[in-house]
């Protein structure tokens, strides 16, 4: 893949000289601790006050952007899907080293490599400028879309949102509606990504196999201490029998555990499989010595797992969360593995993960040389992930080839409909459009 764009002018005054190339093109340059704040959305002001980011777009020896218009030449917002006279122009944030080979190629081969930029940092209303030029932006699970950045990125002439996930909780959908952008999603790509990492999540905490290996290494071969138990014959609780929900299922009853679940709507899959549903996650808890989420993150189920649901919860069970971190109360976790009554805890997601997960936080105690803490370090997390009985990966579970892949392949579906003119789903909807209340 080739630099399409140049930042080099704009991000002169805030940022230090790009220090290291990466290879395949892409530049990384050292990141300034805190973005400026801009409340404009102004192209001009953009470029002046554009955060720093660490993108293949910092080439300083970069040609001048081709899709980045000069203020004076700003056109009159178009709304609406493309007209034919129109060129896609897709910004995509919070892109990663991983989509260089399995998501890029397949975007840039659709869409005209010079027409798309590929931005490292997330969105935000501080970065929301670095879309000017584009008709379009791809977003990732924890880019901020919320009203004030979809009016910064409406402000530049973004008609159009592809979700490169499915959950879509970070997009203020009636701000969309208000301004005119359209949101679509991936709605699906891969649950057996998800549901076998759940799966790998429950057995190597389980089996204690991270205390284990960490064993091994050391060259301590005792066994003391790394009692597991059988998974077959056990009952595990699903909350959330849709797609991801119903392939966890199957591995465990593969497996020989007895599945229950809970969900608003009950899967004729489902219980055509063997799973058998109960009323209310109330009667789930206290049955389960496995209990995995699989529900969507909404209001109705903010803090699901709550003190309440903790105290509900059998003695010395295990709870898996590979949905989405606000689904459990991290306070009350913590509380209930104090309390020891839950055994342990599984987690890909992070009530608190925006910011965090997908970074690499590591070197940031440089800025306060001589502390082994970083200023932004978030002690629940810390605290949790130091347990031995607490396993957490930064929202991994999506993370295999296959996934990668399709969510490219359909990434580009729905930005080719916004390309074509308009969505070829029921009443003119895109496909995959997500739709507010
Ligand atoms: P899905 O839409 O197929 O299934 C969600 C199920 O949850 C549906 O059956 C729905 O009826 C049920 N549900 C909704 N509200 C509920 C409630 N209050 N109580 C119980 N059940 C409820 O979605 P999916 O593809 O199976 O994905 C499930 C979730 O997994 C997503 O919402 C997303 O948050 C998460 N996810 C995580 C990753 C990751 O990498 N960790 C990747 C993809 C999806």
């Amino acid at each position: 893949m080739s630099a399409h764009v140049s930042f080099a002018t704009m991000l002169a005054a805030v940022t230090p000289r790009p220090n290291a190339r990466e290879p395949g093109g892409w530049i990384r340059a050292s990141v300034p601790k805190r973005a400026p704040q801009s409340g404009s959305t102004t192209i001009r002001s953009a470029k002046a006050r554009a955060p720093n980011l660490r993108s293949r777009a910092l080439a300083e020896d970069a040609p001048e952007s081709n899709i980045v218009p000069s203020p004076s030449d700003a056109p009159e917002l178009a709304r609406g899907p493309l007209k034919p006279t129109e060129t896609l122009k897709l910004a995509v944030f919070s892109t990663s080293s991983y989509m260089r080979h399995t998501q890029a190629p397949v975007i840039e081969e659709a869409l005209g490599a010079d027409n798309v930029r590929w931005l490292d940092v997330g969105l935000t209303p501080q970065t929301a400028p670095l879309a000017a030029g584009c008709n379009a932006t791809c977003l990732f699970v924890n880019d901020r879309a919320d009203a004030e950045t979809i009016d910064a990125l409406a402000d530049l002439g973004v008609r159009f949102i592809a979700m490169r996930c499915a959950g879509f909780d970070r997009v203020d959908l009636d701000a969309c509606a208000r301004r005119g952008v359209a949101v679509t999603r991936v709605p699906a790509y891969s649950p057996y990504a998800i549901a076998e990492h759940a799966i790998a999540m429950m057995l190597a905490l389980n089996r204690q196999l991270m205390k284990g290996h960490a064993r091994v290494v050391q060259g301590n071969y005792s066994l003391s201490g790394l009692v597991g138990f059988d998974m077959h014959g056990k009952t595990v609780g699903i909350v959330g029998t849709g797609k991801i929900g119903r392939c966890t299922a199957k591995i465990l009853l593969g497996m020989g555990c007895e599945v229950l679940a809970y969900d608003v709507f009950q899967s004729k899959e489902a219980i055509d499989m063997g799973v058998k549903y109960v009323d209310t996650v109330e009667e789930l808890l206290p049955r389960c010595q496995i209990v995995s989420l699989h529900c969507p993150l909404t209001d109705d189920t903010h803090h699901l797992m709550n003190d309440a649901a903790f105290e509900l919860m059998r003695r010395g069970s295990m709870l898996v969360n590979t949905s989405r971190g606000g689904l459990v109360d991290t306070a009350a976790l913590a509380r209930a593995l104090d309390a020891q009554k839950i055994a342990c805890v599984a987690m890909d997601v992070y009530e608190h993960e925006a910011g965090l997960f997908f970074e690499d936080k590591s070197e940031e105690t440089d800025a306060t040389p001589g502390s082994s803490l970083s200023p932004d370090w978030d002690l629940s997390l810390g605290s949790l992930a130091s347990r031995p009985n607490v396993l957490v990966t930064s929202h991994q579970a999506f993370l295999t080839a296959e996934a990668l892949g399709n969510i490219a392949t359909t990434t580009v579906e729905n930005l080719r409909e916004f390309a074509g003119g308009g969505g070829a789903g029921e009443g003119g909807a895109y496909v995959n459009e997500v739709i507010g209340h």
